[in-house]
């Protein structure tokens, strides 16, 4: 391996790379715990001035590959509130839980499956009385080292009601997946654009699960957000899509700057998948917790939009032009949560190394992610010739990126510093050789630590 002059790599544990990332996002305005000065929210996460970038970031990209760049894809926005018919009719009143065990001291709740994972058992497929079993055969005990209750499984929606009457017609749901959202609007956009099949909606928003025990920073949140895409296609040709989407998902996953041996598929066993579905691969990553679920993708079939013309009473055909043949369409459904991606992004970027004798942290982020793209400022601050070409630069920038920071805190190597650790490729700084000799201003490298001299227009 090629290491830039005078830079070595330190290596850390993961346990210490989480540690300092959840730390490095507090410090430097990405990510604050949810509520903070109130004592929190679990499971819930505030984004700042600079993780609210990132964020966009991401969620532009995404939409940029797969809407815009596309001709077979049409964006979508639909309400979060929905009818409680949507929710019957998906299957999520009855099916969308998860297992669940008390701390029979404590009262303190937590994830049967996870447990016994911890514990080093294999829950794949299991019934809610077979976990049960397991747990009393091994003697598996609750974090506090007490016994534990029966597994029963706990509904993961968030239940309200909507109007000022609160009885059984006004339930409604936080969304708990951004799916159905665009099933309840296939037969709109059907019939505002006529697409050819195979076409696709996509959709990005919030979702809402009420976690039973939400963990590892912002991987199991109970309030995030979802980028999901639902592909219809003829019931004839679904190993054709799900291919093209495996190949996509790669495509999205390297233009996140992840490396491809950080990312691993998870052909999911029968017994493990959702209810609806007849593949599902899981796209996994090697999170600082673990190998952990990045991004899903699901042959859905024809499940979500029968069981919508069974409910509804409307006809969910598609007809094909010119032949006139009609079918419910068949589902492909690659569907990517946006923390994870940001989470992922960070553990790749995430650097430590030792830059003539000294420590440096620093985000390797790609630059098309980067919250802020140049950081610009002028050698000194007391000189107002100075600070005047600095600006005119800053102007210059701020104009065609956007995403540019005036830095004229502290001297110029604690500057470098603090942009390296936010992850700013390039920082800009204007000294007397610009104004006196040659009118060209330095550029810094964040992962050379070079710096070299250029026209500003040729930034
Ligand atoms: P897990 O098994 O980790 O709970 P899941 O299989 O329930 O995830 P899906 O229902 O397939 O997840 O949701 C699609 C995507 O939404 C996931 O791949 C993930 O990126 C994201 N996601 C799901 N639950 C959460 C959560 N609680 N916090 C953050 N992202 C989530």
């Amino acid at each position: 391996m090629y290491y830039f002059r005078g830079i070595i790599p330190v290596v850390m544990d993961k346990k210490q790379q989480m540690e300092n990332i959840v730390g490095l996002a507090k410090r430097r305005g990405f990510i604050y715990p949810g509520s903070d000065i109130y004592g929190g929210l679990s499971g819930t996460w505030d984004f700042g001035p600079l993780g609210v970038q990132l964020k966009r970031n991401i969620m532009k990209l995404w939409w940029e590959m797969f809407v815009d760049q596309r001709d077979d894809m049409y964006g979508i926005d639909a309400a979060i509130l929905m009818n409680q018919k949507v929710w019957q009719a998906s299957g999520h009143v009855d099916t969308f839980t998860d297992p669940l065990v008390e701390d029979l001291e404590t009262k303190q709740r937590f994830r049967a499956d996870h447990l016994l994972k911890d514990a080093g058992h294999s829950v794949d497929g299991l019934s809610l009385e077979q976990m049960t079993q397991l747990i009393r055969d091994n003697d598996v005990k609750s974090p506090a080292g007490n016994d534990l209750s029966e597994v029963r499984t706990f509904n993961m929606m968030f239940k309200t009601t909507v109007g000022p009457v609160a009885d059984d017609t006004s339930i409604s749901y936080l969304r708990p997946e951004t799916a159905q959202g665009i099933f309840t609007n296939y037969k709109n956009v059907l019939d505002s654009f006529y697409p050819d099949l195979p076409f696709g909606l996509a959709q990005q928003g919030k979702a809402f699960r009420n976690e039973i025990s939400p963990r590892d920073f912002i991987f199991r949140s109970r309030e995030f957000e979802q980028m999901e895409i639902e592909y219809f296609v003829n019931p004839t040709a679904w190993e054709e899509s799900f291919e093209h989407w495996r190949q996509q998902v790669w495509k999205w996953t390297q233009a996140l700057g992840l490396p491809d041996d950080m990312v691993h598929e998870l052909e999911v066993p029968e017994n493990d998948r959702a209810h609806y579905s007849k593949r599902t691969i899981d796209f996994e990553f090697d999170f600082p917790i673990g190998r952990e679920e990045l991004l899903g993708l699901a042959y859905r079939t024809d499940f979500d939009l029968q069981n919508i013309q069974r409910v509804s009473g409307k006809n969910m055909d598609y007809t094909v032009k010119g032949t006139n043949e009609k079918f419910v369409p068949h589902v492909i459904e690659p569907s990517f949560g946006v923390e994870r991606a940001l989470m992922a992004v960070l553990t790749a970027a995430y650097t430590e190394d030792e830059v003539n004798g000294e420590t440096r942290t620093f985000l390797k982020l790609p630059e098309h992610l980067a919250p802020v793209r140049f950081a610009v400022s002028p050698l000194v601050r007391n000189k107002p010739e100075l600070v005047a070409k600095a600006r005119e630069v800053y102007a210059i920038l701020k104009k065609k990126y956007g995403a540019v920071m005036w830095d004229d805190n502290g001297n110029i190597g604690k500057r470098y510093r603090r942009q390296d650790e936010i992850g700013t490729p390039y920082c800009v700084v204007i000294d007397f050789d610009t104004l006196e000799t040659d009118g060209l201003v330095s550029i810094r490298s964040r992962d050379t630590t070079e710096q070299i001299r250029v026209d500003v227009n040729s930034l």
